[in-house]
């Protein structure tokens, strides 16, 4: 391999794109991430960094573009950090997720005998989400409310975007509206002064319910009366009004404490004939209608046959736990966040579930400490975030072995992590499906059933 230096000039063509939606190429056989370039393009590029294993290439000229690429529907993508796909046509798309799978699961799984199935996409993978986080700032004296730019936090003006229900078109424009009118101050990262830090939304998508949440820098809201009668007049649509008190400097949007200022302080959303109540704090899936395919995989790989006693782990706001309850005699969740756990079990009751049980606490605690207790689970259902299960949880799961193990994951790397150690555990994986539940992004969602096979491998 000849030596790649800062500066070289190169041609390539790119043939895989990294989770930032970087496109990847080789020089040979040396991997270079060349940002704005997509898989089928063929570019010139300038190496830029150098490390050890691979390199950073600047597009200096296209030589030829990719068949796969689509102009994309929204005028800032190309800024804007949460979209990394939208100039990529929507097969392709499903595509670089199936490989996304597959790659960890045999780079890092070590699996490779299983066949990953083909992405459940969407029919139309645009105006899916059910949750928006908009930040909110500043310009020229004027309301500026958007998404955050990629890998900065300077603020793309978004007006319509693709990804989110119709109605927070205009939820942004009559905020823009009120803050300016009403001379709202605004946050400013640098200072720490201004109030209005973020605007939030969830949309009830079968009951069209609609929570706006203000995010504010302290409690302390002046003009609080004025502003809710001004968003009760424009905004109709908004069920329920809350601030979200976030003092902390830290990323995430929301903070601990919630205030109902108009409505119930929640809205309810339903899938098929359940009914949930989802609170400002509460995970709940941004896709509802990928939602119903994935649980609809969930309860097909647990096969229930009513005898069984199910754990569902990370359960939310128990969405899934619900179903299974009606196709099993007891099903436990278990959740960290207090705001789901209280959901799930109002939910239970709304739904009049009463077979479930709903535990507060870390699955790698509270699983442990049930399984002491003598609960044992036939199925076990598992949905972590990003980081995955921990291995205290899984040690736990191999000893109490349930029959079958249906594992939903957001993140192929940490799902490969612990497919191995499951598999090193007696557990044999039998099918893999990704879902699509993040149209024009580089997310990816998979449901995968394992089984138990009686011997632990050595
Ligand atoms: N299964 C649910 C929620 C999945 S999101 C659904 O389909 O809606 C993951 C959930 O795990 C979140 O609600 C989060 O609060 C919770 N969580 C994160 N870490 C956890 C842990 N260590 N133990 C239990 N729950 C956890």
């Amino acid at each position: 391999m000849k030596e790649i230096k800062i500066g070289d000039i190169s041609e390539l063509h790119i043939d895989d794109m990294g989770h930032t939606g970087a496109g990847i190429g080789k020089i040979d056989g040396f991997t270079v991430f060349v940002e704005g370039a997509v898989v089928g393009d063929t570019v010139q590029v300038k190496i830029v960094e150098l490390k050890k294993s691979y390199g950073f290439g600047k597009i200096i000229e296209f030589i030829e573009h990719s068949p796969h690429r689509v102009e994309s529907e929204c005028s800032v993508s190309d800024l804007c950090g949460g979209c990394q796909l939208q100039n990529i046509k929507y097969e392709e798309q499903l595509k670089l997720k199936k490989k996304m799978v597959v790659d960890n699961l045999e780079r890092i799984g070590g699996i490779s005998s299983i066949s990953v199935n083909d992405v459940i996409g969407m029919e139309t993978p645009f105006r899916y989400r059910n949750k928006a986080q908009f930040p909110v700032g500043q310009k020229n004296g004027k309301a500026v409310i958007g998404f955050y730019q990629k890998k900065s936090h300077e603020i793309v003006e978004c007006e319509s975007c693709i990804l989110q229900h119709k109605i927070n078109d205009k939820i942004v424009s009559d905020m823009k509206q009120i803050i300016d009118e009403l001379g709202m101050t605004v946050y400013d990262e640098k200072t720490g002064k201004g109030l209005l830090r973020h605007i939030v939304t969830k949309v009830g998508w079968h009951t069209h319910e609609i929570m706006l949440i203000l995010v504010t820098n302290k409690k302390a809201f002046p003009d609080k009366e004025i502003i809710i009668q001004e968003i009760i007049e424009k905004m109709p649509e908004v069920t329920t009004i809350i601030q979200n008190i976030n003092t902390g400097k830290n990323p995430s949007v929301l903070g601990e404490k919630s205030i109902t200022l108009y409505g119930k302080g929640y809205i309810i959303d339903s899938l098929k004939d359940v009914q949930f109540y989802i609170s400002p704090l509460s995970f709940y899936q941004i896709n509802p209608i990928q939602m119903e395919k994935l649980y609809s995989k969930a309860l097909e790989y647990a096969d229930l046959k009513g005898t069984e006693t199910v754990f569902d782990l990370y359960s939310g706001i128990g969405t899934i736990s619900l179903f299974l309850a009606k196709q099993s005699k007891k099903v436990i969740g278990v959740e960290m966040a207090p705001s789901a756990i209280k959901d799930a079990i109002k939910n239970a009751e709304l739904n009049k579930i009463t077979n479930t049980e709903f535990y507060h606490g870390k699955a790698e605690e509270v699983v442990p400490q049930l399984y002491k207790q003598g609960e044992r689970a036939d199925v076990v259902v598992v949905d972590p975030p990003r980081k995955g299960c921990d291995e205290r949880l899984l040690k736990t799961m191999v000893e109490m072995k349930p029959e079958r193990i249906v594992y939903i994951s957001c993140n192929p790397s940490t799902l490969a992590r612990d497919l191995k150690y499951l598999e090193e555990n007696g557990y044999k994986t039998k099918e893999v499906q990704p879902v699509d539940m993040f149209g024009g992004t580089m997310h990816v969602e998979s449901i995968i059933l394992m089984t138990y096979c009686g011997s632990k491998k050595k």
